[in-house]
């Protein structure tokens, strides 16, 4: 574990202020994330360098598609997460405690070096959890030049965003769905601070964002081309990932059909640049 780099304390509570939850803690409770812990009246990162995977994966499996293309990137992940989307699609790292692995961020970026990776990605679990062991190993990584890419769900404050920005070359940004209320109830989140992150990013660093067609949440057809003009008005050249969702974790609406994915795609299509169908074969 290590301490926090965002909080503030309140006589022996603390109040972190890395995520729009802004979870104030008392001591020995968690946050909603579950992996920030008050211990004698400091925040600590409980999951610091304890990692649930270690993977080499193309770097298009992230997905980025325009991003050092046709690399392999060492892709790690460690387990906690800030939202609580009911589809979870990677729960047993995201809502449970999995086996773990400890590593420290020199091991990390040493890794990489001895496999000649071009990139790192932190993925899997919600790395904006891991905000300090994300940190430490990136700007390791950037002294090594080696890039560095997040694979987020965006909920994160300004501040320690535009800090991780420095040392982050690429991201993946989920924007789950346009309306406030379904971020809400399915998420437990909301959508302005996930759009913040978009804006804020994509002035420092390459960015593409997913969307993941999930039945029932995000399917009507005027809402997501309010979301893809939006994109659209941040900047047309952001790639989009439209991504076919399958039942999973605590939701069972049927998966996103195929026919209807690719209208999406031809929709997104009419005002972005590059849009990318996931999950079809
Ligand atoms: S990172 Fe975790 S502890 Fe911090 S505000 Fe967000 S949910 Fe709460
Ligand atoms: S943001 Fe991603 S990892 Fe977190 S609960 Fe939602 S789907 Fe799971």
């Amino acid at each position: 574990m290590k301490e926090a780099y965002f909080y503030k304390s309140i006589a022996e509570s603390v109040i972190c202020i890395l995520c729009p939850h802004k979870c104030l803690i008392k001591i020995n409770e968690t946050g909603i994330c579950a992996v920030r812990k008050n211990i004698d009246g400091k925040l600590y990162s409980m999951n610091y360098g304890r990692l649930s995977s270690i993977n080499l994966d193309p770097i298009e499996k992230k997905p980025l598609m325009r991003f050092l293309q046709n690399t392999i990137t060492l892709s790690i992940g460690s387990y906690g997460c800030n939202l609580s989307c009911l589809f979870c699609q990677n729960y047993c790292v995201a809502k449970r405690t999995p086996l773990i692995v400890y590593r420290t961020p020199e091991d990390i970026v040493n890794l990489a070096i001895e496999y000649d990776i071009p990139s790192i990605s932190f993925t899997y679990n919600e790395p904006i959890v891991s905000y300090e062991f994300v940190l430490d190993t990136a700007i390791l990584a950037k002294e090594k030049g080696i890039k560095c890419v997040l694979v987020t769900n965006g909920y994160v404050e300004a501040s320690p965003l535009i800090h991780l920005l420095q040392y982050i070359d690429a991201m993946n940004i989920d924007l789950k769905t346009f309306s406030q209320d379904k971020y809400r109830e399915i998420c437990n989140g909301e959508v302005e601070p996930v759009k913040r992150t978009i804006r804020i990013a994509n002035k420092f660093s390459h960015i593409e964002v997913t969307t993941l067609l999930v039945t029932g949440m995000n399917d009507k057809e005027a809402e997501l081309l309010e979301l893809f003009k939006w994109l659209a008005k941040v900047d047309r050249n952001i790639p989009l990932h439209v991504t076919r969702y399958f039942p999973c974790y605590k939701y069972e609406k049927p998966a996103t059909g195929i026919a209807f994915a690719r209208k999406v795609k031809r929709m997104a299509e009419s005002v972005l640049s590059h849009v990318y169908l996931g999950n079809v074969r």
